[in-house]
């Protein structure tokens, strides 16, 4: 049985996280549609566990007499709460909340630059390859790199690997977003060709790269989203960079005086995620992407 003090606490938590959510729609932050769509994207969510009653009554212009009045028209019990809609009703709301407001559409499909940035071995690779299998629409920039590949690394795939002067020929001519020399070795850089292909035609794309590169992205398109994923702690950190066992000892410590310097740069970032969880920080990206 749960100790019916700490029930109580949580009650209370989650009575404030849904009061915030109904501010926010009220203070018009959140539109109501973004708000839906976390809902039932997410069953254990602040959003979910919102009646569909407050939901309606928090969007303005719509006072206690049409609550009930849009309910019935929609076919939805006002008992229930927004992660407990059926199919139907799902599909009667969000038809509701789209044609009450079709500018609310537009910025769920606004194509979005979203840099993927933070120290070394925080699990930026982890995380991006859990958004691949999960979101297969979402696109990712292919870097180039003069690194040449490790085993089961795909040309074209993971890097496109390329010669020194191939890669000075990318870079007079251009073709690159940013560029930098990365753990004093490397070159890596973001072709642009692919990142205007994408926005142009209304998709979002995700970038991951080292924090030089996020910079210099940000300089070149300020309406870039820099996300910055911190580990859990700075032990944690080094425990995954020596667990992963790709580098050698002195690529480690080389790589964690990058780190130490790279963990110094996250006040220069939009949003900060905390990798503790693989399955939250990739969703947390995705939501990034569909949500404003
Ligand atoms: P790795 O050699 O382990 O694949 O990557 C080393 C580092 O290079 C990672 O921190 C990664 O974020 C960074 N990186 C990968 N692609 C790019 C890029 O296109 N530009 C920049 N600036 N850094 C990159």
């Amino acid at each position: 049985m749960r100790d019916p003090r700490e029930a109580s606490v949580i009650a209370v938590e989650s009575r404030r996280a849904r009061a915030a959510v109904k501010r926010a729609i009220e203070a018009g932050e959140r539109t109501p549609l973004v708000v839906a769509l976390r809902a039932w994207r997410e069953a254990n969510s602040a959003e979910a566990s919102l009646r569909v009653t407050e939901f309606l009554g928090s969007i303005g212009g719509i006072g206690a007499v049409k609550v009930p009045r849009i309910l019935t028209e929609l076919g939805i019990s006002p008992r229930k709460r927004l992660g407990g809609l059926g199919a139907r009703q799902i599909e009667a709301l969000s038809g509701w909340l789209r044609a009450r407001a079709p500018h609310e559409n537009e910025p769920l499909h606004r194509a979005r630059l979203v840099v993927v940035a933070g120290p070394t071995a925080v699990g930026k690779g982890t995380v991006v390859a859990r958004i691949r299998e999960t979101y297969p629409d979402v696109k990712f920039s292919v870097s180039a790199t003069t690194r040449p590949p490790r085993p089961g690394e795909v040309d074209g795939e993971h890097y496109l690997f390329v010669t020194e002067v191939e890669f000075d020929q990318l870079v007079e001519t251009k073709q690159m977003l940013e560029w930098a020399v990365v753990h004093g070795q490397h070159r890596y850089g973001t072709p642009r060709g692919p990142i205007d292909a994408a926005l142009n035609g209304g998709s979002s794309i995700i970038l991951e790269i080292d924090i030089q590169g996020a910079r210099q992205v940000k300089n070149a398109m300020p309406e870039a989203l820099l996300v910055f994923l911190l580990p859990p702690s700075w032990d944690e950190l080094v425990r995954r960079l020596q667990a992963r066992g790709t580098e050698s000892p002195e690529e480690q410590a080389r790589r964690l005086e990058t780190a130490k310097v790279e963990f110094d740069a996250q006040s220069e970032f939009d949003v900060t995620i905390v990798n503790d969880d693989v399955d939250a920080a990739s969703e947390a990206v995705v939501h990034l992407i569909t949500d404003i």
